[in-house]
């Protein structure tokens, strides 16, 4: 997969390839240790404003400079992905939300990385919170859910979707 060496996190040897349950991955020749290729969890966000507007941010950070996206990011180790999901909103907009949902579970590819299982939850703002852009952020806006704008990320995008299917079938519902 790549040429450069690896060593074991327990013991330091150099690591041999080894194929496991069919898989050519490296493991200790020392230890028990298996340098598994295991996906990063991230969530993306879709929160509602008092109105049902949704909340996004124009991104201040690489990759995706100046373009708009969902609150979200990766989850920590010790952390329920809910309680990331809520973290990462207070952190870019700066404001604190309730989740109320999940929308969706996302498998995001990458070439020359590994890949990410992304959560997206539907949440809305606390009472009386006010979203102001986090550092990672230019700016934040809201926007009623079918005006919002292109978001930089495909599993953004996603989770959009699967919220304005949510947001229409409601309307149904209710007329
Ligand atoms: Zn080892």
């Amino acid at each position: 997969m790549n040429s450069v060496s690896h060593y074991c996190v327990n013991c330091g040897s150099a690591l041999e390839p080894r194929v496991v349950e069919g898989r050519d991955l490296e493991a200790c020749p020392s230890c028990s240790f298996i340098l598994w290729h295991d996906p990063k969890v991230v969530t993306m966000v879709v929160v509602e404003d008092e109105r049902g507007d949704v909340v996004v941010g124009r991104r201040s950070i690489e990759p995706g400079y100046g373009l708009w996206c969902l609150p979200g990011g990766y989850v920590n180790d010790d952390e329920h992905p809910a309680d990331s999901a809520t973290r990462e909103c207070r952190e870019e907009i700066g404001a604190d939300v309730e989740v109320t949902g999940l929308l969706g579970v996302y498998h995001i590819r990458k070439r020359d990385a590994p890949s990410m299982v992304g959560i997206g939850y539907r949440a809305r703002l606390r009472p009386g919170e006010v979203p102001i852009a986090g550092s990672e952020m230019l700016e934040v806006a809201a926007f009623p859910g079918s005006e919002v704008p292109e978001l930089v990320f495909t599993s953004h995008r996603q989770a959009m979707r699967d919220w304005l299917a949510i947001w229409e079938q409601s309307r149904v519902e209710t007329t």
